[in-house]
């Protein structure tokens, strides 16, 4: 298949396989302390333990950790990125930031610091810390857009609209941050047609990553309340690969692909249970876009403007 991979594109910027390192800042989110609300976005199992783990002895043992889990496929001369995933990574008082963030700029085995968080939870003050880091190590920054729909954003509480993240991008792309945004294919309610809205979108937006993502049915959610009654169905593998297919297409070449699929945590899996073998899913994707010779970029144009509409084979 013919598209800008992750590893593809760390090989060209480093010249060595980078391994991202999930590692737990030890924040919460506005949308579950109560500031936004309590009850995180439906699909979201912050708090029911799946995020809680791992957070011994702070970052850098966290990264010791997490590094001697794959020393042995990684190598010595391995580079690295931290990767700050769980919650919303930039929410607290800039000067925590600061100390927890700076003393990772100084580390050599780092290639990049990826901090994912809210576009609601950049203000200026942290906008031009992660600037500031970004002069001395890369800073990756990760948003959480997941839909461009409003009724969707309401219906799953993402707790913000549109120009929230559009004002996000825009302050990033200032900077010169790298910007990477996240992108849930499935959600209640959205028709194909949709999801390419989405990603179309974010193809316009400037973003230089995206990582596409299924919807899992977590247990503990409010979309596993839905799922059980009936008013929730997921996508079946083969809609989620055509999916797939046709947002890729849609995505000009310049954007590297984070992902293509997620593995929700698998003690709290529900649905749907296809996705939880991440290989065979993977290499179902792989045999697809092999056969209906899926490039990226191929349905628009270098600065994202395409037809919307549907264009696989
Ligand atoms: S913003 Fe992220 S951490 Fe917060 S509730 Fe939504 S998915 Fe969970």
């Amino acid at each position: 298949m013919t598209i800008h991979s992750f590893s593809e594109e760390m090989r060209r910027r480093f010249g060595c396989k980078v391994w991202k390192l999930a590692l737990d800042g030890g924040f919460t989110c506005p949308n579950r302390d109560g500031t936004l609300d309590s009850r995180g976005c439906s699909f979201c199992a912050g708090g029911s333990g799946s995020f809680a783990e791992g957070t011994a002895g702070g970052v850098e043992a966290q990264l010791e950790r997490a590094k001697d889990r794959v020393a042995f496929k990684a190598g010595p001369d391995a580079r690295y990125v931290a990767y700050f995933q769980s919650y919303t990574n930039t929410y607290a008082p800039v000067e925590r930031l600061r100390a927890l963030y700076a003393p990772l700029t100084e580390r050599e085995d780092l290639a990049a610091i990826s901090i994912a968080t809210r576009p609601d939870c950049l203000g200026p003050e942290v906008l031009d810390l992660l600037a500031e880091l970004n002069e001395r190590k890369p800073v990756w920054v990760e948003l959480g857009l997941q839909t461009i729909h409003e009724e969707t954003a309401r219906a799953i509480r993402r707790g913000y609209p549109l120009p929230v993240f559009d004002a996000a991008m825009r302050g990033l792309g200032e900077r010169g941050l790298e910007r990477i945004v996240h992108v849930i294919l499935g959600l209640p309610g959205e028709t194909a047609d949709m999801c390419r809205e989405t990603v179309s979108y974010v193809a316009r937006s400037g973003a230089e990553g995206i990582k596409l993502q299924l919807l899992h049915v977590l247990e503990g959610t409010t979309l596993a309340e839905d799922w059980r009654a009936g008013r929730y169905v997921p996508l079946t593998l083969d809609e989620y690969v055509a999916l797939l297919a046709d947002c890729v297409r849609l995505l000009p070449p310049r954007v590297t692909l984070h992902r293509l699929t997620g593995d929700g945590d698998k003690r709290l899996l529900l649905a749907p249970l296809w996705s939880a073998d991440k290989k065979q899913v993977l290499a179902r994707v792989r045999a697809a876009f092999a056969e209906w010779n899926v490039v990226q970029g191929s349905a628009c144009k270098e600065d994202g403007s395409c037809p919307n509409q549907p264009i696989r084979s």
